[in-house]
């Protein structure tokens, strides 16, 4: 019998379930690079569309895993030295948390947890794990891979447009009974003819790429791979070799890659002064690739024209942090990954992984980090111990 410590961000206010806005979510077969989507054994927990994300949802997983004679415990309850998690971890034989309100796996809380086998992140992108640390303690570290990298790519155009075409302050106008077309669009522009360009091309950032070609825009990555020379052509994109090239060109830039050491503050005031004056960044990767308060100072100096995203450093983040307040911004709390599309393929999958963790069966590599001591899978191509 095992014990599952699952984390997972609090209930609506308005009460559990919610009523539904639509009856159901449509049924995605497969993802554009040929890997099919998640195909767990037997039945779901809970029917596809529906809010699985929070705590009263469970992820669906309540009756499989007690059936299966394992205990679940799910918590939001994460942060602080006597919160639920801390409490339960040390006896946990599998951790369950979602990016979008994580619960931290750091050095110090993988050396309390002397049962833990498998740190599974239910979305995608798992540096809330110290990936180092779980190496060295033999943790295996898994996430869902592709499973809402669609509907990230969805949100970053929808911010991508938002932003150049003034769309937060202009609606908030209209709601508050104006009719202030010239305050309007006074810094409203449109963004074809514009350049684009991301910094990573893997699963979201391609999806990016080729959500904003018909835009009209001029398409511009940097990767430390480059794509192949049919994308590159499909796309008409320019590669850069460095992400600094890349930023001096571009009129929107656009952050995919993932957190590690190395990728920590990227966007610092260096990097700012670089970029041309009234750019546009939009990070839905993770808040720490950017120094805080640099982006403050971009902003009000005007080097940035806006910045959007829906990641923070922490998550959730406190009131008074202040990419709440900052000029220019079109922030939202992490959701871009967790749309109720999105919910259906990662419970999905994180039910899959953990029917191949008991039965002893191979994860998919597409979905490993961390595996036998080191990286392993998509975790060996995307991120770096140090
Ligand atoms: P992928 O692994 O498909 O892509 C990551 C890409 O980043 C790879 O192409 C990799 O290059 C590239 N990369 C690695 N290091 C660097 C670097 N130093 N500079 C530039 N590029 C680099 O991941 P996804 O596209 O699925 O996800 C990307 C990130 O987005 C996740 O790690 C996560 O942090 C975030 N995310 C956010 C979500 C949200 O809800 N907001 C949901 C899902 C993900 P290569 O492999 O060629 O070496």
């Amino acid at each position: 019998m095992a014990k599952v410590l699952c984390v997972l961000y609090p209930d609506p206010v308005t009460g559990y379930p919610p009523k539904y806005a639509r009856n159901n979510v449509p049924d995605i077969k497969g993802y554009p690079n040929g890997q099919t989507v998640p195909s767990p054994e037997g039945p779901l927990g809970f029917k596809p569309g529906e809010l699985v994300g929070c705590v009263s949802g469970e992820l669906g997983l309540r009756k499989y895993l007690e059936s299966h004679g394992h205990e679940l415990v799910v918590t939001s309850d994460k942060d602080g030295a006597d919160s639920t998690f801390d409490r339960h971890l040390p006896d946990a034989d599998i951790v369950i948390s979602q990016p979008f309100w994580p619960a931290y796996l750091t050095a110090e809380r993988l050396a309390k947890a002397k049962k833990l086998k498998l740190a599974l992140t239910a979305g995608i992108g798992s540096d809330h794990v110290d990936l180092k640390a779980a190496a060295k303690h033999g943790v295996t570290v898994a996430e869902v891979t592709f499973s809402n990298s669609i509907s990230v790519a969805e949100h970053v155009v929808m911010m991508t447009l938002s932003l150049v075409r003034n769309y937060l302050p202009s609606h908030q106008y209209a709601a508050n009974g104006g009719w202030n077309i010239a305050d309007c669009v006074s810094r409203s522009y449109d963004v074809e003819g514009m350049h684009f360009g991301t910094i990573a091309a893997g699963r979201i950032g391609l999806a990016v790429l080729r959500r904003m070609k018909p835009f009209d825009v001029h398409l511009h990555y940097y990767d430390p791979h480059r794509l192949s020379p049919e994308i590159e052509k499909e796309l008409n994109a320019t590669y850069h070799e460095t992400p600094m090239s890349l930023v001096k060109v571009c009129d929107v830039v656009n952050l995919q890659m993932p957190l590690y050491p190395s990728t920590e503050h990227m966007f610092d005031d260096k990097m700012f002064d670089l970029m041309k004056r009234g750019s546009y960044l939009i990070n839905t990767a993770r808040g720490k690739l950017c120094d805080r308060d640099a982006v403050v100072r971009a902003l009000e100096s005007g080097k940035l024209a806006g910045y959007a995203g829906d990641v923070w450093y922490p998550q959730p983040a406190p009131v008074d942090h202040p990419w709440r307040r900052m000029p220019y911004e079109g922030m939202t709390p992490h959701i871009s990954g967790t749309s109720l599309s999105a919910q259906y393929r990662y419970a999905s999958g994180t039910l899959e992984i953990l029917q191949c963790f008991f039965d002893k069966r191979p994860i998919r590599s597409e979905y490993l980090i961390v595996d036998g001591g080191n990286l392993a899978g998509t975790g060996a191509g995307s991120y770096k111990l140090d």
